[in-house]
């Protein structure tokens, strides 16, 4: 299985994230992901943790400043607790859905992500 490979330790709202960005379903983890896709999923998956580093970073220099909202990575998330909203990726007319996988909210566009 995908996340006990590929995925290990990654948090789940990172998986989401990068999910997203390469348009595959949350709903296909399990399920055959065909090799382009699998590069596809990888190289989405080292973009989010670097935004999120890049994030982390920020945070700790603008940290004095902050007016008590610390500049956590959770600012710049396209899916994760975004349900009801309209998907990012341009020319998708979708809306965001939750669904619950192994007792974990996921979050995905069910227009663009197959
Ligand atoms: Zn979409």
């Amino acid at each position: 299985m995908l996340d006990q490979t590929l995925v290990a330790g990654l948090g789940n709202i990172y998986v989401c994230e990068a999910l997203h960005r390469a348009r595959i379903s949350p709903e296909r983890i399990c399920a055959a992901i065909t090799p382009p896709e699998l590069q596809r999923l990888v190289k989405e998956i080292k973009v989010v943790l670097a935004e999120a580093i890049a994030a982390g970073g920020s945070t700790l220099r603008d940290y004095r400043s902050a007016d008590g909202n610390l500049g956590y990575f959770q600012h710049s998330f396209r899916v994760y607790d975004r349900a009801g909203e309209p998907c990012s990726h341009r020319g998708c007319t979708g809306t965001l859905v939750r669904t619950v996988q192994s007792g974990r909210s996921s979050y995905h566009c069910p227009e663009c992500q197959r």
